[in-house]
C-alpha cells in the first residue's frame, strides 16, 4: 500500500509564488513566519503526517471508534498519536501567543492542516473542530471563560466540539429546540444534539462543547439562538477538573466513511453551561467563525484528493496490463496508456488548482485580519466572503470526483477495500455535506455574497481577472496562450451568470437559485484556472531565467494547459445551465417527477 508523502514542492511553490508568503510575513504579528521557519515547520509536519498519522489511517477505518456505556474508544494507536500531536505543540500553531500559541498565520497552518487530513482525515477532524471552538471563544468569550479554557485547548490537552445539529434542525438552524434556562450565574442546558464530531472520545481528559440553544424568552427563528460553553467536566476555580457535567453520549453513528472519527448523539439534561457573547446573538458568532470552518472543510477536498492521487499514481506505475500503443511488445504498466494518463492528469491538475485557490484564500484571511490599512483589510474580507463558499463547495465536490477517479485507476482493485482507494472515496463523501451542503454554499454565494451587494465584489474580481489577461498576453508560450483563451471564456461566462442572477434575484429568487450550484462550480473552475495561469506565468519566467527546478516548472505549465483544455473548457456548459437551464429546474409539478 502506498505511503503518504507531503507534496512539499508544490506547497512551497504555492506559498511563495502565488499566495505571497513574503507579504504575509510582513504583517503585524506574523514576523515569525520567515521562509526558513515555515520550511522547517513543513518538513517536521510532513514527517509527523507520514510516520505517525498515515500508518493509522487504514487500520483506523477498519476498526472504527466504538461506543461502550457512554464512553467512546478510538481505534488502536489513536491515543498515542494524539499524545505525540500534543507533545509536538502542533495544536498551538495558529493560536495567539496570549493563550500559549505560536501565533502563526493561517497561510502557514493551512499546508500543515492539509497534511494532517491527507494522512488521516478521521484524526484531523478532532484538531479541526477544536480550532473552531477555540476561535469562537477567542472572538466572543468573556476574559474568565478565555482564561479557563483557551490555554488548555491551545495545548491540545482539552478538545472542542461544535454542537449545532438536532434531528429536526440541519441546514435550517431556525428550527433548533435545545433549551437554556438561566440558573444563578450560569444556565442549565437541555436537549439532544446529533452528528457531533468527536462529541465523545478517549483522546483527552476534557471536551469543551460549544452548544447552540434557546433561552426561555428567545424570539422564534435564528434571532433567538444563543451560544453556550458546556464542558464534559466542570472546571474548578483553580483550573482543576471538577464534577462530570450532564452531557452524555447516547450513541455514535455507523457511517459510510471517516469510521475512526466518532460522530456522537449527545443528550444534555440540565447540563451546566455559560453564555458565550450576548443572548440571542449565537448564530452571529457562528457566522463569524464559519468562514474559518468552511475553509477548513474545503481544504479537506484538496487533502483527500491529494491522497487518492498519490495512491492511484503508485498503482498505475506498478500494475502491468495491455501493450504500449506505439512500441507494442510485452504488457506495460498502465501509466503508459493515454486514458490512465488522462485520469491522473485530471486528478493532478484539479488538486493543484484547488490548492492554489485555497492557499490564496488563506492569505486573504490573514490580510483581512492583520493588515494595518483599513481599506486593504476590507477589500480582503470582501474577497474572503465571496470565495469561501467557492473553496468549500468546489474543492469538496471535486475532491469526491478525484477520489472516484482514484478508484477507477485501480480498476477492480479500487472497489476492493484492501487497496485503500475505496476508503478515500468513502471518507471524501461527507465533505460536501457537513459545515453546510453544497446547495447551502451555493445559495450563500448567489444570495448573500452576490445579489445582496448588487455584485460589487464579484465585479471587482472580474475586473482583476480581465486586467490579468493583459499579463497573460505578454507570454510567448503556446500552452499559456491556450490557457489564456480558456480563462477568458470562463470570465465571460461568470459575467453572464452574474447579470442573470442580478436580473432575477429580486423578481423570482427561485430562478436565480436554481442555477446556484452550476454557478458555484463555474466560479471554482475559473478561479482555479486563474491560479493555474498565474502558476504557468511564473514557471515560464523561471524557465527563461534558467532558475530552479526546470522539470517542475515545465510540468506546471503542461498541467495548467491540461486544466484549461479539460476542466476550464466546461465553463460554457455551466453558464448555459445557469442562464438557459434555470427555468426547467422549476418546471415540473411534484407528481410529474415520477414518470411511472
Ligand atoms: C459525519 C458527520 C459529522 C458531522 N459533524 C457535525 C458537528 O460536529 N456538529 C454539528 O453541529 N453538525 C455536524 N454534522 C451535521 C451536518 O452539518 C448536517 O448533516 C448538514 O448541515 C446537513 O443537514 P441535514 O443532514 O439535516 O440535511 P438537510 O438539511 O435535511 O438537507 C437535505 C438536503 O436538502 C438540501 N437543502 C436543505 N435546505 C435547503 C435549502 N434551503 N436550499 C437548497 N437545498 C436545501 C441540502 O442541500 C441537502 O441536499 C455532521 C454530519 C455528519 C454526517
Amino acid at each position: 500500500m502506498s505511503a503518504y508523502a507531503a507534496p512539499l514542492k508544490d506547497m512551497r511553490f504555492v506559498l511563495s509564488e502565488l499566495a505571497g508568503l513574503d507579504g504575509i510575513h510582513k504583517l503585524p504579528g506574523c514576523e515569525e513566519a520567515t521562509s526558513d521557519t515555515v520550511d522547517a515547520i513543513l518538513v517536521e509536519a510532513a514527517k509527523f503526517a507520514s510516520e505517525v498519522l498515515d500508518p493509522l489511517n487504514y487500520s483506523g477505518d477498519q476498526e472504527g471508534s466504538r461506543w461502550d456505556q457512554g464512553k467512546v474508544i478510538t481505534p488502536k494507536g489513536f491515543k498515542e498519536a494524539y499524545r505525540k500531536y500534543v507533545e509536538g505543540g502542533w495544536a498551538a500553531l495558529p493560536v495567539a501567543a496570549e493563550w500559549g500559541g505560536q501565533g502563526l498565520p493561517r497561510l502557514v497552518s493551512t499546508p500543515v492542516e492539509e497534511m494532517w487530513c491527507s494522512a488521516n482525515m478521521s484524526f484531523s477532524l478532532c484538531p479541526m473542530l477544536t480550532q473552531g471552538a477555540l476561535h469562537a471563544l477567542e472572538l466572543r468569550g468573556s476574559k474568565k471563560l478565555q482564561q479557563t479554557f483557551l490555554p488548555k485547548m491551545a495545548s491540545g490537552e482539552w478538545t472542542g466540539t461544535m454542537n449545532l445539529t438536532e434531528p429536526q434542525a440541519g441546514s435550517d438552524l431556525a428550527l433548533l429546540r435545545t433549551r437554556a434556562e438561566p440558573h444563578g450565574d450560569h444556565y442549565l442546558i437541555s436537549g439532544q444534539k446529533i452528528f457531533i464530531t468527536y462529541g465523545e472520545h478517549d483522546l483527552a481528559e476534557n471536551i469543551v462543547h460549544l452548544v447552540l440553544a434557546r433561552t426561555p424568552d428567545a424570539p422564534e427563528g435564528v434571532r433567538g439562538i444563543s451560544l453556550f460553553i458546556v464542558p464534559k467536566f466542570l472546571v474548578n476555580a483553580d483550573g482543576s477538573l471538577g464534577a462530570r457535567n450532564a452531557a452524555v453520549c447516547a450513541s455514535i453513528e455507523h457511517k459510510l466513511g471517516i469510521h475512526a472519527s466518532p460522530t456522537a448523539v449527545l443528550v444534555f439534561d440540565k447540563a451546566v453551561g455559560d453564555l458565550v457573547g450576548e443572548e440571542n446573538r449565537g448564530l452571529e458568532t457562528m457566522f463569524i467563525m464559519m468562514n474559518a470552518a468552511r475553509f477548513a472543510v474545503g481544504l479537506e477536498g484538496v487533502a483527500i484528493g491529494e491522497r487518492a492521487f498519490q495512491r492511484a499514481l503508485a498503482f498505475a506505475r506498478e500494475r502491468v496490463q495491455g501493450r504500449d500503443l506505439v512500441a507494442g511488445g510485452k504488457a506495460v504498466p498502465i501509466i503508459r496508456h493515454p486514458d490512465v494518463r488522462r485520469m491522473l492528469m485530471l486528478m493532478k491538475s484539479q488538486i493543484e488548482a484547488m490548492r492554489a485557490l485555497a492557499y490564496v484564500a488563506a492569505a486573504a484571511l490573514d490580510t483581512a485580519h492583520l493588515h494595518p490599512d483599513r481599506e486593504t483589510r476590507q477589500r480582503s474580507q470582501a474577497f474572503v466572503d465571496l470565495i469561501i463558499p467557492v473553496v468549500k463547495g468546489w474543492c469538496t465536490e471535486t475532491g469526491i470526483e478525484i477520489a472516484s477517479l482514484g478508484v477507477q485507476v485501480h480498476g477492480g482493485m479500487g472497489f476492493i477495500e484492501e487497496t485503500g482507494a475505496a476508503q478515500h472515496y468513502r471518507d471524501a463523501r461527507i465533505t460536501t455535506i457537513y459545515e453546510g451542503t453544497t446547495g447551502i454554499q451555493a445559495n450563500d454565494l448567489v444570495g448573500r455574497k452576490i445579489a445582496r451587494e448588487a455584485g460589487a465584489t464579484v465585479k471587482a474580481l472580474l475586473a482583476e481577472l480581465r486586467s490579468f489577461d493583459g499579463e497573460l498576453a505578454q507570454s510567448t508560450h503556446a500552452h499559456v496562450q491556450a490557457l489564456r483563451a480558456s480563462l477568458a471564456a470562463g470570465v465571460s461566462a461568470i459575467s453572464d451568470c452574474v447579470e442573470f442572477v442580478l436580473a432575477h434575484a429580486g423578481k423570482d429568487p427561485r430562478v436565480a437559485f436554481a442555477g446556484a450550484v452550476p454557478f458555484l462550480k463555474l466560479m471554482g473552475i475559473t478561479c482555479g484556472g486563474w491560479q493555474m495561469a498565474r502558476a504557468a506565468l511564473v514557471s515560464e519566467k523561471k524557465l527563461v531565467a534558467r532558475e530552479g527546478d526546470a522539470k517542475f516548472y515545465a510540468a506546471k505549465i503542461a498541467t495548467a494547459r491540461f486544466f484549461g483544455d479539460h476542466v476550464l473548457s466546461q465553463a460554457q456548459g455551466l453558464r448555459d445551465a445557469v442562464v438557459n437551464g434555470s427555468a426547467a429546474v422549476m418546471a415540473l409539478e411534484e407528481e410529474q417527477f415520477l414518470a411511472a
